[in-house]
């Protein structure tokens, strides 16, 4: 397919493909999906390789969050009997961090709900990113603590955080729809105060919220703008007790799909494949690995991941390798002083429904409310967690 032979050119030369090859990707057929996932293929081995970077989510605050997200089951007025807790001491977010590095896991991300940290939050934590890089050599560390204050960012920095993840989540002509309490706009600006402090940036997009092809393709070329180092794509759990519950609109050829554009559209950045993994790729889940070179091993934030051994075991079997800590995410031009890159995403942390209104429409998925579990192990719990 010509499309396919000039992305592939276009992606091992960092070039950005135009609008109408991205929403192409996006408009192939189930005949052509092993293609494009071929192609995309090449241009995710070029730049990383066979190896997958493994993330581990550390849940610091869960719940109780006054913003209005539609996708999140911490959300005000959720009704998702998930955790609910406040912040995790620094001992007990290092202990959850521990079980993930020694899973397999390079990075941890420090997610905690709400729509910004207090400084006292920054205080708090900046002691956990200190004990958390004392107990693990070589660990990189992500916050993710929502919209940031003037000063917040370089705080973090000087606490030793590695990265800021901030979703853009969705097109900035939909924002409005799937959140109102804050803006696509206080969005960017958070991602650009992390870029100025010298963190990496973190910024991705949920997908199946009922956005149109033009959607999904806006919002991954304002990431291309942006300029993170990593991109997290999640599918929406559309889970019990939020505004989206109902809003199943994804199969695991539509995933593949709209990983593959992300691949072409963000060559060289490290593509994750974040909450919905399990949920929406399913047995299709190997093949993505093809696409993206990063996932979160284990839990998510609310909700419960596969086994970490089953992660594992999936890379090792479709040939795939771990990522070591000695080894770099990234490609040297983006990584000239040898540091990684960045994280977080979720099923339920700082992400509506429908059918494409565009090209072939989305086919609509299955409910598979079956599975999706919300977690009750790990951090803010009793339980071992899962890594
Ligand atoms: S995504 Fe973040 S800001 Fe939005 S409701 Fe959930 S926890 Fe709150």
């Amino acid at each position: 397919m010509d499309l396919l032979t000039t992305l592939v050119d276009k992606g091992l030369r960092r070039e950005l493909p135009t609008r109408e090859e991205a929403l192409a990707v996006l408009a192939t057929s189930d005949d052509d999906l092993l293609d494009v996932v071929a192609a995309a293929g090449k241009v995710r081995r070029h730049w990383f390789g066979r190896r997958v970077k493994l993330n581990y989510l550390v849940n610091l605050k869960s719940g109780l969050c006054p913003e209005d997200c539609s996708y999140c089951s911490q959300r005000l007025g959720s009704t998702t009997g998930i955790l609910k807790y406040t912040w995790l001491k620094p001992d007990e977010a290092s202990r959850a961090a521990a079980a993930g590095l020694a899973g397999g896991a390079k990075r941890v991300c420090l997610v905690a709900s709400g729509r910004g940290p207090t400084d006292r939050d920054v205080d708090r934590v900046s002691d956990t990113i200190r004990a958390i890089k004392d107990q693990n050599e070589g660990v990189e560390v992500c916050a993710c603590l929502g919209l940031l204050s003037d000063g917040q960012a370089e705080r973090l920095r000087q606490a030793g955080a590695d990265a800021y993840n901030h979703n853009l989540n969705t097109s900035e002509a939909t924002y409005g729809d799937i959140t109102t309490t804050h803006t696509y706009a206080d969005r960017v600006d958070t991602v650009h105060k992390a870029h100025a402090a010298g963190l990496s940036a973190c910024s991705g997009l949920i997908a199946g919220m009922g956005e149109s092809d033009e959607d999904l393709v806006d919002v991954v070329f304002s990431l291309r703008e942006l300029d993170p180092d990593s991109v997290p794509v999640n599918f929406l759990i559309p889970v019990e007790g939020t505004p989206l519950a109902k809003e199943w609109n994804l199969t695991p050829q539509r995933c593949l799909r709209i990983l593959a554009m992300v691949r072409f559209v963000c060559p060289d950045v490290e593509v994750r494949i974040a909450g919905g993994r399990e949920v929406h790729l399913r047995t299709m889940q190997p093949l993505a690995l093809h696409l993206a070179n990063s996932i979160f091993l284990g839990d998510y934030l609310t909700t419960e991941g596969q086994a970490g051994k089953a992660d594992l075991e999936m890379i090792a079997d479709a040939g795939f390798e771990v990522e070591g800590t000695g080894q770099v995410t990234l490609p040297e031009h983006r990584a000239p002083d040898g540091g990684g890159c960045g994280s977080h995403a979720s099923d339920g942390g700082c992400g509506s429904p429908g059918v494409c209104d565009s090209a072939p429409a989305a086919p609509v998925g299955q409910a598979r409310t079956d599975l999706v579990a919300v977690r009750r192990r790990g951090a803010g719990t009793d339980l071992a967690p899962n890594a």
